[in-house]
Formats: structure tokens, C-alpha cells, sequence
């Protein structure tokens, strides 16, 4: 079904979905949940949350203790596990009947795939891949009289739509705020005349933020059955490989191409710092597409957003993708031998110097400094 914009006003409330696996909730949840309870406010309207699976009661009031205000918990043994033809169908479903006019998705594997499905289907606009969400229509007007030659007249009536005739101003819009053209420019993008304004929004970026709520868990009806879906999964297999844990790491050493001259002494020199620190290893793009460490290291627009209590950033140089996935850490520590490397920019402390001199001295320190 498509919703055109006579049907605008019928939307309220901002809508998170809750992605869990085998029963337990994805960190990223928590922190959607927490920036949709932002935007709620904002609103003056109420965050729900919408949680597909297999019996996930459970689960559902940890919602409560970031700010959700409702759950909508959609129980079946044919929503166990992921497809996208059930989860779409059940969500979009629940869209056309309870009308959110706002619904956010983490860009995880799941949130990728199933986000697109669902904007299709309900014909409304998906942003994908936002690293910043505000309610802010009223700028973006302000923008168009300084930098367009639309009539004042017609900007103004952007934001409004006739419903029955009058004027109805949904003036409160989502701005969706997402890296553009190699992360040179950020973008903003808005969704006026859809709803609901749905995004994906990359895990790790926003911060999660402790709110307690008296939440509702509601479980409307719907109908699934076995012959809505068209996959069938035989056995979740879960990878063996222990990925590295970057989004929850309180100290991250990373590696850039600065390490080129001893690839493997570099890789062990941030090893030895992690570790001392109790941290773990990030490192640039470059060290990833040259082969020297393997993708889920890889900080920046492309790799993951952290904001570790310490960010070490060893022969970085600072381009703006990486700096994209790291510029919110508490403290940033930056070693280059160049005193004009752009990381010193975003740097709280820059050391000028090989790192392979500076490293071991740094690791020696810390040693001492705890015996
Ligand atoms: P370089 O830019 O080559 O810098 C190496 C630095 O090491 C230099 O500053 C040099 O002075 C210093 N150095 C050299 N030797 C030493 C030494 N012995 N001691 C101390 N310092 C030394 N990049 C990311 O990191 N993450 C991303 O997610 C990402 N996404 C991208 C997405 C797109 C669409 C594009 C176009 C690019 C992306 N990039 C990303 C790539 C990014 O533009 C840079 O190319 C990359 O970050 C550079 O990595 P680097 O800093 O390790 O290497």
C-alpha cells in the first residue's frame, strides 16, 4: 500500500526496530532506542519499539530502561530466525496499522537488507547509513531562500500539505544526516511527502543513554504463515572466527600505512600497546586493502564508528573517512612522524616521531607506571 501525502497526518509516534538474535538483544538497539527517544521528545509524541521472534517477552523490557515507551512484541516460531519475507511482511503490516511516522533501523547485515524491503513496500523514502538525525525542517527551509530561486512563497509551503482542503503543516520533519561522495560533504536528507521518514543508522554511532521507563509490551495480531516466505533456514552457523570487539573497546590502538617499512613489527607494537592498555587493534583502510589486517579492524566511514575512552592512531594520516569513524573518542592520542598529518587536528595529544621508536618507549612507560 502506498501512503501519498493526504495521509501524512495520520502518522505519530517514532518507531525503533529491535533486532535480536537467538533471544538476545543487538547493542545497536540500545543505542536507536536512545536516539529515538531524542527525537520523540522533540516531538512530543511516544518511542516504540517493534520486536520480531520467537517467544521474546523476555526481552522486551530492557527497551524500558533506555526510554521506550511501548514494545510491540510480534511472537512466532516462524520469526525465529531472520527471513526477509516474514520480517518484512509482518513489519510492513504493522506500519500500515498502527501508522509510526518515523522508523529507524540499525545498518547491520539485517537492518540492510530488511530496511529496503520495507520502505518499498510501504512506498515511502529510506536514508540509509545516517550518522546524525535531527527534527529540523525549518533549517533546511532557511536554506532554500538563501541558496534557491524558489519563490519564498513556495518554500514556505513546503512542509505543508492539504488534508481536506486545509493547510496541514508536518513542518516537524526528521532530518537524516549521512556521508555523501566519498565522505566529503555530509548530506541531509529529508522525506516531506512519505511517511513513515524511515533510516538506517550505523551501529556504534550514536551513544546509547540510560532512561528509565514504565514500559508497555503490547502484542497486536497478525497473520504469518509458512507459505509468506520463500527461504528456509536450515542451521544458523555461527562464524568461528573471534571477531574484534572495536564498538564496545574502551582503548583502541590503530594502525595506518605508517607501519609499511615492518608491517608484521608494527602490527605486534600495537598488539603489545593494546594490550598493556587492555584495549584492542583498529587500523586504517589502507593496512585493510593492502592485506595486513583483516576488515573488522578497519575504523572509519567504511569500517566502524567508535568512540573509545582512548584512541591511539599510529601512522595515520587523517583523512576524513577515517576520521569519520573516530573523531568522537573521549581522548586521541596521535603518533606521525609528519607534524602536518591532518590527525593531528582532531589529535588532544600529538607525538611528532617514528612510531617505532616512540611505541616501545610509550609501552615501557605504561609498564612502569602500573608496577
Ligand atoms: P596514509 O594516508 O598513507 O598515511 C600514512 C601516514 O603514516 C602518513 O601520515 C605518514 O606521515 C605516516 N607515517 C609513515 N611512516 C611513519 C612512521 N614510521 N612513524 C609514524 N608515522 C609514519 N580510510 C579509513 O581509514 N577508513 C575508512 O572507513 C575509509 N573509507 C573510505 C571510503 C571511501 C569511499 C574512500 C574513497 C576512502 C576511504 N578510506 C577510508 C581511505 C582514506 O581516504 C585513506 O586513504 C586512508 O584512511 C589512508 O590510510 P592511512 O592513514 O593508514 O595511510
Amino acid at each position: 500500500m502506498a501512503f501519498n501525502s493526504a495521509d501524512i497526518g495520520a502518522f505519530k509516534n517514532v518507531w525503533v526496530f529491535c533486532e535480536q538474535r537467538q533471544g538476545k538483544m543487538m547493542p545497536t538497539t540500545f543505542e536507536l532506542i536512545s536516539e529515538g527517544r531524542k527525537l520523540a521528545d522533540e516531538l512530543g509524541v511516544e518511542l516504540c519499539g517493534i520486536l520480531l521472534g520467537d517467544n521474546v517477552d523476555a526481552i522486551a523490557p530492557e527497551l524500558g530502561n533506555y526510554g521506550a515507551d511501548k514494545v510491540y512484541v510480534y511472537n512466532s516460531p516462524l520469526l525465529k530466525d531472520y527471513t526477509t519475507d516474514a520480517y518484512t511482511k509482518v513489519i510492513s503490516e504493522a506500519v500500515e496499522e498502527i501508522k509510526p511516522e518515523i522508523l529507524l533501523f540499525g545498518a547491520s547485515n539485517i537492518g540492510r537488507d530488511l530496511a529496503p524491503r520495507c520502505a518499498a513496500r510501504l512506498h515511502t523514502g529510506l536514508c540509509a547509513d545516517c550518522t546524525h538525525l535531527d527534527i529540523d525542517m525549518p533549517i533546511y527551509k532557511n536554506f532554500l531562500k538563501e541558496a534557491s530561486t524558489l519563490p519564498a512563497e513556495r518554500i514556505e509551503k513546503l512542509g505543508t500539505v492539504k488534508i481536506n482542503g486545509a493547510d496541514h503543516d508536518v513542518s516537524r520533519d526528521i532530518k537524516m544526516t549521512r556521508p555523501a561522495f566519498g565522505g566529503h560533504l555530509m548530506a541531509s536528507i529529508f522525506c516531506p511527502r512519505f511517511r513513515p521518514a524511515m533510516a538506517t543508522v550505523r551501529p556504534g554511532v550514536m551513544k546509547k543513554r540510560e532512561c528509565k521507563k514504565n514500559v508497555e509490551i503490547l502484542h497486536p495480531a497478525f497473520n504469518l504463515t509458512e507459505a509468506d516466505i520463500k527461504t528456509e533456514v536450515v542451521e544458523v552457523v555461527k562464524a568461528a572466527k573471534k571477531l574484534v570487539d572495536l564498538i564496545g573497546a574502551d582503548f583502541i590502538v590503530s594502525v595506518g600505512r605508517g607501519i609499511s617499512k615492518d608491517v608484521e613489527g608494527g602490527i605486534k607494537l600495537a598488539e603489545e600497546l593494546a594490550e598493556v592498555l587492555g584495549g584492542v587493534v583498529g587500523s586504517s583502510r589502507a593496512c585493510v586493502d593492502a592485506g595486513w589486517i583483516t576488515a573488522d579492524h578497519q575504523v572509519g566511514q567504511t569500517g566502524k564508528t567508535v568512540h573509545p575512552k582512548v584512541y591511539i592512531a599510529l601512522g595515520i594520516s587523517g583523512a576524513i573517512q577515517h576520521k569519520a569513524g573516530m573523531q568522537d573518542s573521549e581522548c586521541i592520542i596521535a603518533v606521525n612522524k609528519n607534524d602536518t598529518a591532518p590527525i593531528f587536528e582532531v589529535a588532544d595529544y600529538g607525538i611528532v616521531g617514528d612510531l617505532f621508536k616512540v611505541v616501545p618507549e610509550l609501552i615501557e612507560s605504561i609498564k612502569a607506571a602500573k608496577a
